[in-house]
């Protein structure tokens, strides 16, 4: 198979960089998937299926929650879900929008699962906190007695609508890997 120029530079900029401590820490950063994959794009969402269209599923999405890996990511033009500002709702926009998903079902109703940090969370470190009382959609965040938040898990969807209110960053979501 030919190399094409973009394969080259970027192959040039992986080996220049490895040659630092600096540059390694920066390559293995853009190695990483940035967040987690849209639902209804992992068909999409690979390295071989992905058009690169750099966006029709982000310009979609109404929460504004889909960022692109940037043009020097190993996933350059892929999407990837940013829970800093709000959660995802499911309204399958992003899988109507993709241009390679035509002739597919979405039927992706889940991300994974929330996980709360007891290390991390202010109201288990005994610091007054509630922030994220109320913002689950399914009201699965439950205080106890003594003010200690824990998730019910089980109909969690992992949709990250509790990541923005936490100041303490005491919450992500791990993804759940297709049976
Ligand atoms: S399903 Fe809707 S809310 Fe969720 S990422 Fe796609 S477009 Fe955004
Ligand atoms: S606990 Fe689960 S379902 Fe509730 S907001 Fe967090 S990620 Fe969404
Ligand atoms: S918002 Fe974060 S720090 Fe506050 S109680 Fe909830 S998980 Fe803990």
């Amino acid at each position: 198979m030919s190399d094409s120029p973009i394969n080259k530079s970027r192959r040039g900029f992986f080996t220049g960089s490895l040659l630092t401590r600096e540059g390694r820490q920066k390559v293995a950063k853009q190695i990483n998937r940035l967040g987690l994959v849209p639902p209804g794009l992992t068909i999409a969402s690979t390295v071989e299926n992905c058009s690169n269209c750099s966006g029709y599923c982000a310009q979609s999405c109404p929460q504004k929650i889909i960022r692109i890996h940037s043009e020097n990511h190993e996933l350059s033009a892929q999407p990837f879900l940013d829970f800093s500002t709000n959660g995802c709702t499911f309204c399958n926009e992003c899988f109507t929008a993709c241009p390679q998903t035509s002739g597919h079902q979405s039927t992706q109703t889940s991300l994974g699962k929330a996980h709360l940090n007891q290390q991390q969370c202010y109201a288990w470190l005994n610091i007054i906190c509630m922030s994220c009382i109320s913002v689950c959609p399914d009201q699965l965040i439950k205080f106890d007695k003594s003010s200690k938040p824990t998730i019910q898990l089980e109909n969690c969807t992992g949709c990250g609508s509790c990541i923005k209110v936490c100041p303490a960053t005491a919450i992500n979501i791990i993804e759940q890997t297709a049976a």
